[in-house]
């Protein structure tokens, strides 16, 4: 299979220029525009476990990407989040809990979304035949766990839903 163009800059379809360097397993570089974000990979360390070195170059590559490329969506997730009004909170603790839950479940979905972009990339098929064959005990976990992490941190930042009229007057 090809391999991704590395060190060059790729535009993400809604324009945004981007260069991803995979350093190597514990760093990585990603520059948008004149910003550059080295990072240790946290969740390339863990999901890319036991591939072949190449392949784990290539899905790291197309996740980093795939953070790019689904940006838009993230950011309006984020927004859904902390959109005024759609949780009241009063007292501190209550403030601190919202925003790490915010902070939760917009990262956790932000990884999905970065994943599933690799999955649409190499394909569903090459991705599962891939991890068949070279099982990761992360990957499930992964999966489950963001879409765990991504669900509740949102009901907790957006709060129970409200039926409107049902608030006590004062
Ligand atoms: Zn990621």
């Amino acid at each position: 299979m090809s391999q991704p163009p590395e060190g060059q800059v790729l535009h993400a379809w809604y324009g945004l220029p981007g260069e991803i360097v995979i350093e190597h397993d514990y760093w990585h570089l990603v520059r948008v525009g004149a910003v550059s974000l080295p990072h240790p990979p946290l969740v390339n360390l863990f999901i890319r476990r036991g591939l072949p070195v190449e392949e784990r170059r290539r899905l790291s590559y197309w996740h980093e990407f795939g953070h790019l490329q689904t940006l838009p969506l993230a950011l309006l997730h984020g927004l859904w989040l902390v959109w005024p009004g759609s949780a009241r909170v009063r007292s501190w603790p209550e403030r601190l809990t919202r925003l790490a839950a915010i902070l939760l479940a917009h990262e956790a979905l932000w990884e999905l979304l970065s994943e599933s972009y690799v999955v649409w990339k190499v394909g569903p098929t090459a991705y599962r035949r891939l991890y068949r064959t070279h099982p990761n005990p992360w990957l499930r976990g992964f999966w489950v766990g963001m879409a765990l992490l991504a669900l509740v941190g949102s009901w907790l930042a957006r709060g129970r839903p409200r039926v409107v009229g049902q608030e006590r007057r004062r």
